[in-house]
C-alpha cells in the first residue's frame, strides 16, 4: 500500500474514537435513520488511483454536494448568465436561511445555499420535464464518476419532499421575483431528488476528479469544464461550500471543500488528488463534525493547502 493509502488509515483510525460526536440530520426522517458511527474516507489521484478506508464503500445521501454537480451542468447550458440570477458572495448564514433572501430581492447569495442551489435547478429545468431534468442530472454525475452504478434514494426524496416546507417557502418567495420560474413543486421536485443521490466516498472523489485536474477527468479523459471555470467552482467551493463554516473549514483544512446534511464532504487539492470523506453526525452549521476533522489532520500530514 502507498503512503496515501497507509496516511489515511492511520487518520481513520485515530478519529474512529472519536465516532457518535455530532448530530445526524433529523429534519429529513429518512436521514435520521442512518447510524452515526459510520466513517469513510477516499482519495483519488489525479494519475488514477483510489484509496479507500473505512465505509469508503458504502452509499450514502451526497445532499448538498449534489449542488456542485448542478452548478457545473448548469455552467455548462446557460455559462456565465447563470450570475445574474444568483451570487457568488459568502452566506455567513445558515444553509437553509429565509431572512437573506428577504433584504436582498429574492437573489440567493450563492449557488450552494439551498435558495441558491434550487435558482440552479430552476435553470437546469429550462425546457425540460422535471423527470427529464433529473434523468439529466443523473447522467451527468454517472459521468462524472465514470460509474453507471449511481442512482437515487427515492425514499430520501419522498422523506424530504414530505418535510421540505422551508424549501416550499424559499422557492415560491424566489418565483415573487421571477428568480425562478417555473411552478415550485416541479423545481423542487428535481431539487430533493438530486439531493437524494447517493453515492459512496470512492464515487465521489473521483466524480469530482475534474476539479483537480484543470477541468479534465484525468481517468476518463472527459473534458468537463474548461481550465478557468474549474478554478472559479473551486473558489466557491472555498468561499461557500461549508455555509456558515465556510471561514473555519478554509482555516482548518486550507483546501476547497462542499459538504452536505448526509455527513459528506468532498475537499480538491489542484493538481493532486480529491478527498471525499463521510461521517453522518453534523456540526451546529451542519457539516460532518468527524469528516471535517478527517480532512483537517490529513491535509496537515500531507502538506496540502491551496494557501502553500
Ligand atoms: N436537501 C437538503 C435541504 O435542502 C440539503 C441541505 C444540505 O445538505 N446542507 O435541506
Amino acid at each position: 500500500m502507498s503512503d496515501l493509502g497507509q496516511l489515511i488509515g492511520e487518520v481513520h483510525a485515530e478519529l474512529s474514537v472519536r465516532l457518535g460526536e455530532g448530530q445526524v440530520a433529523n429534519y429529513i426522517p429518512e436521514l435520521a435513520k442512518v447510524p452515526v458511527e459510520r466513517f469513510g474516507i477516499a482519495v483519488a489521484t489525479v494519475g488514477g488511483e483510489v484509496f479507500t478506508a473505512g465505509d469508503a464503500l458504502e452509499p450514502f445521501s451526497i445532499q448538498s454536494i449534489s449542488k456542485l454537480f448542478t452548478l457545473t451542468l448548469a455552467l455548462g447550458k446557460v455559462g456565465d448568465g447563470l450570475w445574474s440570477r444568483v451570487g457568488r458572495e459568502p452566506s455567513g448564514n445558515r444553509f437553509n436561511s429565509i431572512v437573506q433572501l428577504e433584504y436582498e430581492q429574492g437573489r440567493p447569495r450563492n449557488p450552494f445555499v439551498n435558495a441558491g442551489a434550487i435558482a440552479v435547478t430552476d435553470l437546469i429545468l429550462a425546457g425540460y420535464r422535471p423527470k427529464e431534468a433529473i434523468g439529466d442530472i443523473v447522467r451527468f454525475v454517472r459521468f462524472l464518476a465514470g460509474d453507471e452504478a449511481i442512482v437515487i434514494d427515492a425514499d430520501v426524496a419522498r422523506s424530504e419532499r414530505d418535510t421540505g416546507f422551508r424549501n416550499f417557502a424559499l422557492a415560491q418567495f424566489m418565483r415573487s421575483f421571477n428568480v425562478i420560474t417555473h411552478p415550485a413543486d416541479e423545481v423542487l421536485g428535481v431539487y430533493f431528488h438530486h439531493c437524494a443521490i447517493a453515492m459512496n466516498c470512492a464515487q465521489l472523489a473521483r466524480a469530482a476528479l475534474f476539479l483537480a485536474a484543470k477541468g479534465q477527468n484525468p481517468v476518463t479523459g472527459h473534458s468537463v469544464v474548461s481550465a478557468a471555470r474549474a478554478r472559479r467552482i473551486n473558489s466557491l467551493m472555498m468561499m461557500c461550500g461549508h455555509y456558515d463554516g465556510s471561514g473555519d473549514f478554509a482555516f482548518r483544512v486550507g483546501l476547497p471543500g462542499k459538504s452536505g446534511v448526509g455527513g459528506g464532504i468532498v475537499a480538491v487539492v489542484p493538481g493532486v488528488c480529491t478527498v471525499a470523506v463521510w461521517s453522518p453526525g453534523l456540526d451546529a452549521n451542519g457539516n460532518s463534525l468527524i469528516g471535517t476533522a478527517a480532512l483537517e489532520l490529513l491535509a496537515q500530514r500531507a502538506n496540502w493547502s491551496v494557501f502553500e
